[in-house]
This record gives C-alpha cells, structure tokens and sequence, in this order.
C-alpha cells in the first residue's frame, strides 16, 4: 500500500516494478481487442497507487499531484496507458473539496479499497465541447431526487465505472446571467439509477472505452448533489490545474517512451553499412525531442510543486499540458519515422502509443483553448471567445 512517507523516487520505481508485470504484449493485446485492462487497474488499485490523492483518514495515503503525476508518467513510460484510470485522479478534487462529509464517508473509502470505481466524468455534449457553459443536459429537482434528461458524448469508461461525475444545467443557459451559473455537479452511482441510462460505446481511433450516454428521466437523488446547485462549474474549474498537471506528466511519461526507443533503435538498426543514429538527419530529431520533453518535465514539475503548495498555478499548469503534449507529439513523431516501416507495423508498438499520445494534444482540453487562457489570462491579450 502507498503511504504519505514514501518519497518521489521509491514511488518512481515501485510504480515501474508493477509494470513490468504488463510489459508491452499485454498493452498490444488490450489494444488491439479493444478491452479494458482489468488485471492492470486491479494491480494499480491493490498497491494503493490509485488513491494516493485520498486522504488517510478516508483510507487513501494523502499524498499530493506531484506524486500522482509521476505515478500516471512511470505508466505511460512503461508503454502503459494511464488513459484506463486517471480518471479517478483527475475528479477527486470535486469530491475532496466541495463534497460533503457523508459522501466523502460514503465513498472514499470504499474507492480506496477498489470496492467502487470512479472513472467516469460527464461534461462534453454534442453541442458542447470547448464551451462547456453550452451544456444542455438539464436536472430538474423533484422533491428528494432530480430528474435528469440529456445527452453526453464522448464518456469513457461509463461502462467501467460505478460512479460518475456528471455536470448537468439545473437552471438553463437562456435564464442565467452569468452563464457559468446555473449549473451542477452530480456524483451519480450508476448502480442504483433509476430510469433509463443508456451508454453506447463509440468507435475511435484509440482504445478509451469512450462513450454516448443518453439520460431519459433518469432519476437520482438529490443528496447526489456536489456543494451547492448552481455553482458546479466553478467546481470543475477548481479542477482544472490539478487535470493539467495531471495530463503533462502522462505525456512526459510518452515522450521518455518515445525518444528513449526511438535512441535505442537508431543504434540497432543498420543501413548503408553502419547504425542509422550516426546520421546526423536521424540523430538531432531524437536529440531535439528529447531536450522539449525534459524542458516540459521541469515545467510540470514547477507547476505541480506550487499545487501543492496550494499557490496560483494556472499559468504553470497550462504552460506544462501544452509544452509536455507537444513534446510527446514531437517525440512520437520523430519515433514512428526512425522506426521506417516497422512504425507502423503493431508488433512494435510505435504506432499504438502513437495514436495515445496525440490524444493528449485534444482532451481533456484541447491545446486551442490552452494558448486562449494564456493569451488572455497571463498575457491580458483580448478575449477570443
Ligand atoms: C478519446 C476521448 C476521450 C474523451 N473523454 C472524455 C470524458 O471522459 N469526459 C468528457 O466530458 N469529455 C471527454 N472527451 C471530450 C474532450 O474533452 C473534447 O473532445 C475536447 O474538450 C474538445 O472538445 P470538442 O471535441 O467538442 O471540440 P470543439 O469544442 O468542437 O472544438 C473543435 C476545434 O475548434 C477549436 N476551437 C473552438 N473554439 C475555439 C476558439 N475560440 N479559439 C481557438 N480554437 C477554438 C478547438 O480547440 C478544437 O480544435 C474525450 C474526447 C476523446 C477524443
């Protein structure tokens, strides 16, 4: 089990022990049928690695997103996906923050133990992605319950989860001032709905178990409520830094995958007579990449340490997501062409992690909105939405 006097490097290397126990033909295998990598997260959640962010008093090891965010990195440094289960990182500040006590009690302990799964987190819609204030998923109050009508798109891991994090409108969008307003966060056990919850998987180019979800009066109780109703979005905002710093340190993790395959391959493979790195037109990308990736690691570094530390990190943690998912898209680019023709081929798993990575670049916020927040916020250009 994970505890709060373990340091940065025993996590490191406890985290890489693991998964050297789902070496690459496991993460090839699970790609390649589309399966949810059970054995995997069952691992992840028995060692404790999973509830780092949960409290002690709740049964998790209390530790903070620096820890996390290496932990998600040496998965995907691995030729892991992280993409299975940070979920329940990325979402438990909603919880830990605006829950209340009695469902902090109710279940975080129970996650902690791998009893119950919180994987799922509902805020894209069809007309809402980047604008998440456009949301039209309504939850209406009935007495005791709410009444959810609507349709989510692109929900992973609906199916995996038991718990799922849902931002609804509880008043619309025409009748708010502030459009922020007006909207909720539920924590719904999608064990005990009532109604008709339907989840339909979508077919994509990467294995995310990602879905529609449609919600026909679907009817929830009202202690299902996150804080107060109304005020979800900022909830989620609050979230924002922590799921930033999170993502960087997943790409982080792809990059070293990237560039340190992509070194070793160049000395193995041999044409015109001598190994392929000591061309210099094969050996600077590998060198170039290498060096944006460690730039973009003390970066998430930085911003993590301020989280942590509870100061102002918003520049940081943008600065970090961009700077680390264009370096892992940089590296995973610069692989695929070192590795010729065999990049492409799925014993080499080059083009798998390919595919996961350039993920990171679009979700769960696309890099657009990354430089608008930069560009508004830090640098006080215009707004551009
Ligand atoms: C595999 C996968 C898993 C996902 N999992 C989840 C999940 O679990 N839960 C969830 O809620 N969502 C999930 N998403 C959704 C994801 O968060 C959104 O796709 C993402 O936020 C972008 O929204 P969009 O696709 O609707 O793009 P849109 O908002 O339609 O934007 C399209 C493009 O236009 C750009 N753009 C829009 N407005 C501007 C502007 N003003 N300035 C500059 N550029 C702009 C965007 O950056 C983007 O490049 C997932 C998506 C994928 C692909």
């Amino acid at each position: 089990m994970a505890s709060a006097a373990e340091d940065i490097q025993a996590i490191r290397e406890n985290v890489r022990a693991l998964c050297r126990d789902f070496p690459d033909a496991y993460w090839r295998d699970t790609d390649k049928k589309e399966a949810y990598p059970q054995d995997f997260v069952k691992a992840l959640t028995e060692s404790g690695y999973l509830a780092v962010l949960i409290p002690e008093e709740y049964g998790g090891s209390g530790l903070g997103i620096t820890e996390a965010g290496v932990i998600l990195e040496e998965i995907n440094h691995s030729g892991g996906n992280s993409g299975a289960c940070h979920a329940q990182m990325y979402t438990m500040g909603t919880l830990l923050r605006h829950g209340s006590d009695e469902q902090k009690q109710r279940y975080l302990p129970a996650i902690a133990r791998g009893e119950l799964r919180l994987q799922a987190f509902a805020v894209t819609e069809p007309n809402a992605g980047s604008e998440t204030t456009r949301i039209e998923t309504r939850a209406v109050r009935k007495g005791d319950r709410y009444i959810v009508n609507g349709q989510k798109i692109f929900i992973s891991r609906a199916k995996q989860s038991d718990l799922m994090l849902l931002l609804a409108r509880t008043t619309p969008y025409s009748d708010v001032k502030d459009k922020t307003e007006g909207i909720s966060v539920f924590i719904v056990d999608m064990r005990e709905v009532k109604g008709s919850l339907q989840i339909r998987p979508l077919d994509l180019m990467v294995n995310h178990h990602t879905n529609t979800i449609f919600f026909e009066d679907v009817d929830i109780p009202a202690t299902s409520l996150i804080g107060e109703e109304g005020k979800g979005f900022r909830y989620i905002i609050d979230g924002w830094n922590a799921e930033r710093i999170l993502v960087a340190s997943e790409a982080v993790g792809d990059g070293r995958w990237f560039v340190e395959r992509a070194s070793s391959y160049a000395c193995e493979r041999v044409v015109f007579g001598r190994p392929i790195g000591a061309n210099q037109g094969v050996q600077f990308p590998i060198a170039k990449a290498y060096a944006h990736v460690q730039a973009a690691d003390l970066m998430r570094f930085d911003a993590a340490a301020k989280f942590d530390r509870k100061e102002k990190c918003g520049a940081e943690a943008n600065l970090a997501k961009l700077l680390a998912s264009e370096a892992a898209w940089e590296a995973a680019d610069v692989c695929l062409t070192t590795y010729g023709g065999y990049g492409f081929a799925r014993d080499y798993d080059v083009e798998r992690k390919f595919r996961e990575t350039r993920l990171l670049t679009v979700a769960p916020v696309n890099n657009n909105l990354i430089l608008a927040f930069l560009g508004q916020n830090v640098l006080k250009m215009p707004k551009s939405y």
